[in-house]
C-alpha cells in the first residue's frame, strides 16, 4: 500500500491525495551509468527498477512522489533519455535543459570513481547559466576509501560534493538534507494551476463591448451565494457564479460593473486593471464589439490574454445588431486581424437577447482543455521524426538544420523544447506549431515553443 503514492504521474498542476497544491519539482541530471535510476530508487524507497530501459524515443519522463524529513516533492528521473538517438553528450544535456526548464531544483550525479568528465562540464555550464539550485551528488562512493574522489569534484565550481552510495544508502540522508535546503517549498509555477477552488474567469474587452451586459446575463438568477461553498475565501471583487452546473469565479467584477468612468488615464487604468485580472485567471474570455470594426485595442487585449500565457475564448458580441453587409465584413476582419489567434473557440453572442449564451461554457472548456493538454514524448517524437522526414528544413549555407528531438517542459500553456542540429527558422518554427496544433489539438491555447541548437 505504501507505494501507491509512488505511481509515475505527470508534474504540472499535480495535486497529492490529500489535496494539497502542488509540490516542487527535483529532476536528477547526469550521464547515463553514473547511477540515476539507482538514486531514485534509493530515495523513493523501491529496491526494484524503477522503470525497464526501453531504448529509443519512447520513453517518456517520469515523476515520483517522494518525502523526506516530512516533506514531500516529485522527483523526476532522467535516466535513459534517448541516449541511441542523440548521442551521449546531447542526451545529458537535454536532461539538463529539461531540468531548468521544468524543475525547482536539480540533484547532479557524478560517478566518483571516474571522475568529471567533459560532459558532465558541459552540464556544469547549462545549471550555472540557469540560476536553479544544485545539489552535486558524488555517487559511488561506497565506503571511506572513495572521499578523496569525492573531494576531487570540488573542482566543478558546484561547491560541496556530497560523497554517497546510491547502491547502499551510505550519504543518501545527508545529501537529502542538502536537496531541501535547496528546495522550494512550491513549485515556481504556483499561479495557473488548479488549487482545487473554481476556475478563473477573466472577462475582459474594451469599454462598452458588452463586459457587464454579459455578466449580468450570464450571472442572472444563477448568482452563487458564498457561503455554500465550503472553503472559498471570497475575493470581494470577484464574483462566484454558477454556469452550466459547475461554479466559476469570474475574475474583478467590481471593474466590470463600476460605470464610473475616470477622466485622465482611464485607458491606462482600465489596462492595468485588464492585465491584473488576466494575471489572475486561467482563462480570458476576450469580447469583441461586432458592430464595429475591429481595432487595434481589441488585438492589444488578445495579445495580452496571449502574452501571459492563459487559455483564450473570443466572444463577439451584439450579434443581434449585425446586418448582412456587416456580418460580411466582419468575417473579413476576423481572418485578417484576427488570424494568428485562430486557434480559439469563438462564440457569437448577444448579451441583449441571450443569444447562444449556452455555448459560452463549452467554449471555455475547451480552452481548458487544450491549456492542458499533454503531449507524451513518445508521441511527440514519433510525430516530429515524420514531419522532419516529410518536411526537412530548409538548406541554409550548405547546411540542413533538423530537429532531433522535443520534450513538452510543461502544461497551463503547453510549453516544448525542441532539441536543433543548427539554427531553425521563424518560419519553419511556425510551420512545426502549425503541424503540432494539426496533431494534437491545442484549441484555445498559446503554445510556447522554445528550439535549443545543439552544436
Ligand atoms: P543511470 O544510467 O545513471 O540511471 O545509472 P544506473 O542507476 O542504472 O546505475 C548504473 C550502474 O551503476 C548500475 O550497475 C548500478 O548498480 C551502479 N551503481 C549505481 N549507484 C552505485 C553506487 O553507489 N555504487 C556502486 N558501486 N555502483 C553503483
Ligand atoms: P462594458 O463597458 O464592456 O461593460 O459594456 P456594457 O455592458 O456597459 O455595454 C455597453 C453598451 O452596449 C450598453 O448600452 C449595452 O446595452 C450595449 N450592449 C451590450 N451588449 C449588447 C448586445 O449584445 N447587443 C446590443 N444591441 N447592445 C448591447
Amino acid at each position: 500500500a505504501a507505494q501507491e503514492g509512488f505511481e509515475p504521474e505527470e508534474v504540472e498542476g499535480a495535486i497529492d491525495e490529500a489535496g494539497h497544491g502542488p509540490l516542487p519539482v527535483l529532476a536528477v541530471v547526469g550521464r547515463p551509468n553514473v547511477g540515476k535510476s539507482t538514486l531514485v530508487n534509493r530515495i523513493i524507497g523501491r529496491r526494484e527498477a524503477v522503470v525497464e530501459d526501453k531504448p529509443g524515443v519512447t520513453r517518456d519522463r517520469v515523476t515520483y512522489e517522494a518525502e523526506w524529513a516530512g516533506r514531500r516533492f516529485k522527483i523526476v528521473d532522467t535516466g535513459g533519455w534517448e541516449q541511441d538517438v542523440l548521442g551521449i553528450d546531447a542526451s545529458v544535456a537535454a536532461q539538463a535543459e529539461y531540468a531548468i526548464e521544468a524543475a525547482d531544483a536539480v540533484v547532479f550525479v557524478v560517478d566518483s570513481t571516474v571522475g568529471a568528465t567533459d560532459t558532465d562540464t558541459a552540464v556544469v555550464r547549462l545549471l550555472r547559466k540557469a540560476g536553479k539550485p544544485v545539489v552535486l551528488c558524488a555517487n559511488k562512493v561506497d565506503g571511506p576509501s572513495g572521499e578523496a574522489d569525492a573531494t576531487a569534484l570540488w573542482s566543478l565550481g558546484l561547491g560541496e560534493p556530497h560523497p554517497v552510495s546510491s547502491l547502499h544508502g551510505r550519504g543518501t540522508g545527508d545529501m537529502l538534507d542538502a536537496v531541501l535546503e535547496a528546495l522550494p517549498e512550491a513549485p515556481a509555477q504556483t499561479f495557473g494551476t488548479a488549487l482545487g477552488g473554481p476556475r478563473r474567469i477573466a472577462l475582459i474587452g474594451r469599454p462598452n463591448v458588452g463586459k457587464s451586459s454579459l455578466l449580468n446575463k450570464v450571472a442572472g438568477q444563477d448568482r452563487v451565494v458564498v457561503n455554500e461553498i465550503a472553503g472559498t475565501t471570497r475575493d470581494p471583487v470577484d464574483e462566484l457564479i454558477e454556469l452550466g452546473g459547475v461554479v466559476w469565479k469570474f475574475i474583478d467584477t467590481a471593474g466590470i460593473r463600476r460605470r464610473v468612468h475616470l477622466q485622465e488615464g482611464a485607458d491606462y487604468y482600465a489596462s492595468l486593471r485588464t492585465a491584473a485580472a488576466v494575471e489572475k485567471a486561467e482563462v480570458a474570455v476576450v469580447l469583441i464589439d461586432t458592430s464595429e470594426s475591429i481595432s487595434v485595442q481589441d488585438q492589444r487585449i488578445i495579445t495580452m490574454a496571449v502574452e501571459a500565457g492563459r487559455a483564450l475564448v473570443i466572444a463577439y458580441n451584439k450579434w443581434d445588431t449585425l446586418d448582412e453587409e456587416r456580418r460580411y465584413y466582419l468575417e473579413r476582419e476576423i481572418e485578417t486581424e484576427l488570424a494568428q489567434v485562430a486557434w480559439a473557440p469563438r462564440v457569437n453572442v448577444s448579451a441583449r437577447t441571450g443569444r447562444h449564451m449556452e455555448k459560452l461554457v463549452p467554449a471555455i472548456e475547451t480552452a481548458l482543455a487544450g491549456w492542458e493538454t499533454r503531449v507524451p514524448t513518445g508521441r511527440l517524437n514519433a510525430f516530429l521524426g515524420e514531419l522532419v522526414a516529410a518536411h526537412p528544413h530548409p538548406v541554409r549555407g550548405g547546411k540542413q538544420p533538423r530537429i532531433l528531438f522535443g520534450t513538452q517542459a510543461g502544461t497551463k500553456p503547453p510549453r516544448f523544447v525542441l532539441f536543433a542540429s543548427g539554427f531553425i527558422e521563424a518560419g519553419y518554427r511556425r510551420f512545426v506549431e502549425r503541424r503540432l496544433r494539426e496533431e494534437f489539438g491545442f484549441e484555445g491555447t498559446p503554445i510556447h515553443i522554445s528550439v535549443r541548437v545543439r552544436e
